[in-house]
């Protein structure tokens, strides 16, 4: 059978087969998505290995030089590393933050590093449902991390919270001003924080921020029980404080695996995401019946014009859409 033939490929870290398996998973041809379900289903037991990073941050932080650097010295540890990206803009842009094949150059070239741009997809949703199967592809292929990036505007950061196991904030060495202006939530996902561009003129500034970033993430409840959020210092440019990330990283997995915690917070990931698969499945298949969407349009309006409240006219469009599907 050609899922069996992909699976094995796949399995024994088949650079084409692990490219045609995303093409397959970015595919919402209906066919096509059932293949991809099959493959992921006999994919599954070869999951879970490796450390799940997701990796954020404002637009001009450095995210792409500091995922380059990093990246460059986990491969001359002889690690495996994927990065895959989540961008909902891409799709209204044309392009994405990992389109432009300048980023990245050295380790694009690495035959142990594998780079995917963020799927286009009109919703965060279906963006982030990609991503999350792509990550499960790079994983049975034995990458060993895998960086999931993500621009620091908006939801995106809580989506990808969702699918890693650590999730780092990079932050510029702006100092008390830039501190007023992260959303306070924002900080609450990090479980690591990188001041970078900590080189030059903007080292004294950077140690300076570190230290009020410090003193703000004591104020705040942990995210996991016994992690103290560090702050590390970090030049992408002249490669100070790369080992120091990758040791923190390791000190918080084995933090996370030695409290049981690991496990229970990717059991959690995934229980949440059956609901989200729910929610999705439920609401494309209501918006692919053209009546239904008729009736929809007109509820809509009234709920617009403030003559019927949004639960009722969901609750009558839902109660015609089970009505046509009974026999
Ligand atoms: P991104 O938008 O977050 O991906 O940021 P880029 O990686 O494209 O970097 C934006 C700019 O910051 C580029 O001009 C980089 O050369 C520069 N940059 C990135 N990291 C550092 C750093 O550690 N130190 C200094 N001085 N500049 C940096």
């Amino acid at each position: 059978m050609a899922i069996k033939n992909l699976v094995d490929q796949i399995v024994s870290g088949n650079r084409r087969a692990l490219a045609k398996a995303i093409t397959l998973i970015e595919s919402s041809r209906v066919d096509q998505r059932k293949q991809a379900e099959a493959l992921l289903t006999e994919l599954l037991p070869h999951t879970g290995g490796a450390i799940r990073i997701g990796l954020s941050g404002a637009p001009g932080v450095g995210k792409s030089t500091f995922i380059e650097a990093f990246g460059m010295q986990l491969i001359r540890q002889g690690l495996k590393l994927a990065v895959l990206a989540i961008d909902p803009s891409s799709s209204r842009s044309g392009g994405s933050i990992l389109g432009d094949k300048t980023r990245m150059e050295e380790l694009s070239r690495q035959p142990n590093a594998f780079i995917r741009p963020s799927p286009a997809g009109s919703t965060l949703g279906g963006v982030a449902r990609r991503t999350r199967e792509a990550l499960l592809v790079v994983e049975a292929a034995g990458f060993d991390v895998v960086l999931i990036e993500t621009v620091g505007v908006g939801q995106s950061e809580t989506t990808v919270a969702q699918l890693v196991d650590l999730f780092a904030l990079l932050q510029s060495p702006a100092g008390g001003d830039e501190l007023q202006g992260i959303k306070r939530g924002i900080m609450e996902l990090a479980d690591l924080l990188i001041v970078n561009k900590a080189d030059g003129q903007m080292k004294a500034a950077a140690t300076i921020a570190a230290a009020e970033y410090k003193s703000a993430l004591h104020l705040m409840r942990p995210k996991f029980e016994g992690w103290q959020v560090p702050v590390l210092l970090t030049s992408a440019l002249d490669g100070t404080g790369l080992p120091e990330t990758w040791a923190a990283i390791e000190r918080f997995v084995e933090h996370m695996k030695q409290t049981d915690q690991l496990d229970t917070l990717r059991m959690g990931q995934a229980r949440s995401w059956f609901w989200s698969e729910v929610t999705e499945g439920l609401l494309e298949a209501v918006k692919s019946e053209a009546a239904i969407m008729e009736r929809a349009k007109a509820l809509e309006s009234d709920v617009a014009r403030g003559v019927l409240t949004p639960g009722s006219a969901a609750d009558q469009i839902l109660t015609d859409f089970f009505k046509r599907r009974e026999p």
